[in-house]
């Protein structure tokens, strides 16, 4: 027997409103709503490995500021994003940070790098 799920597609500002049509085995058959492609890879994408940004801060020791912006480099899985959010708030790093480094490798085993959202430069004393 088939399902159906609904879900805004967050892929740009307009907010289409999608309809997936999944099968038995949970797969998603057909994809209504969606006023380009990138809605239905959204929409087949969030019913079988949701992913979403990571966004948030680390504490740095010497910089010029006390924290610095970070980000998951590319969509991390939903389900992990709790701990991924504990792995972040433990971690403490050293200034300079450059923007685009790597700051913690292969986050929570989810394949996913967090690298810093801008560069801090060392606090000069
Ligand atoms: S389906 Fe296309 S146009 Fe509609 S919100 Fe998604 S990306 Fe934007």
């Amino acid at each position: 027997m088939s399902s159906e799920r609904k879900f805004i597609c967050v892929s740009c500002p307009l907010g289409c409103g999608l309809t997936v049509t999944l099968d038995d085995s949970g797969e998603a058959v057909k994809v209504e709503g969606n006023t380009c492609p990138r809605g239905e890879s959204y929409a087949r994408s969030e019913v079988k490995d949701p992913r979403r940004v990571f966004a948030s801060t680390v504490r740095v020791s010497g910089g010029k500021l006390p924290v610095c912006p970070v980000r998951s480099k590319t969509p991390a899985p939903r389900g992990k994003l709790f701990d991924i959010a504990r792995a972040v708030a433990g971690l403490n790093v050293e200034a300079p940070v450059k923007i685009g480094q790597v700051l913690i490798h292969n986050v929570c085993g989810t394949d996913v790098d967090i690298v810093a959202s801008r560069d801090l430069e060392a606090a000069k004393f």
